[in-house]
């Protein structure tokens, strides 16, 4: 008896584990998506993150203090802060803008065909508030030949404690 008790014990505390584990993945459903209007978005944004943010601006080269942040940690939506990049993917691309090689994964980073300027290129946006983050190429280094070329100024730094 004494032990079906510590075999119940062990099976709910690796459940439990599990769902901690869940929660850590950073993902998110689709019903948790942000709706909210242009005013409101105008009011919890600055204009340079709005431009960006809601009217698919670009920031100009070398300006976002992101650009040459080394430090280990997860950069998240600036609208919304659901996790976007690991720090570990970031790597220097001479282009003036923050880059990765990788976003966080699919599910919190979408990638969507943008044929404005008369360009075809791939755009990024987050998932959760469908705030424009930049757009992707693949002329990006190893592993994966990608690189995510994306606004500072939709980013916020969170440094791993
Ligand atoms: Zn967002």
């Amino acid at each position: 008896m004494k032990n079906l008790f510590l075999i119940l014990t062990v099976s709910f505390s690796s459940v439990a584990c599990s769902q901690q584990q869940e929660g850590n993945k950073s993902s998110f459903s689709p019903s948790d998506k942000i709706k909210k209007s242009e005013s409101e978005w105008k009011a919890q944004l600055t204009d340079d993150e709005y431009s960006v943010l809601r009217k698919n601006g670009t920031e100009r080269a070398f300006t976002s203090d992101l650009l040459n942040n080394k430090k280990e940690g997860l950069y998240i939506c600036k609208a919304c802060s659901l996790p976007l990049f690991n720090s570990d993917t970031k790597f220097k691309s001479g282009t003036g803008w923050p880059s990765f090689y990788e976003s966080i994964n699919k599910i919190n980073v979408v990638e969507k065909d943008d044929q404005s300027y008369g360009m075809v290129r791939t755009e990024v946006l987050c998932a959760r508030c469908n705030g424009h983050l930049g757009h992707l190429f693949t002329d990006g280094p190893n592993p994966t030949g990608l690189r995510y070329c994306i606004n500072g100024v939709s980013l916020k730094f969170q440094e791993k404690e």
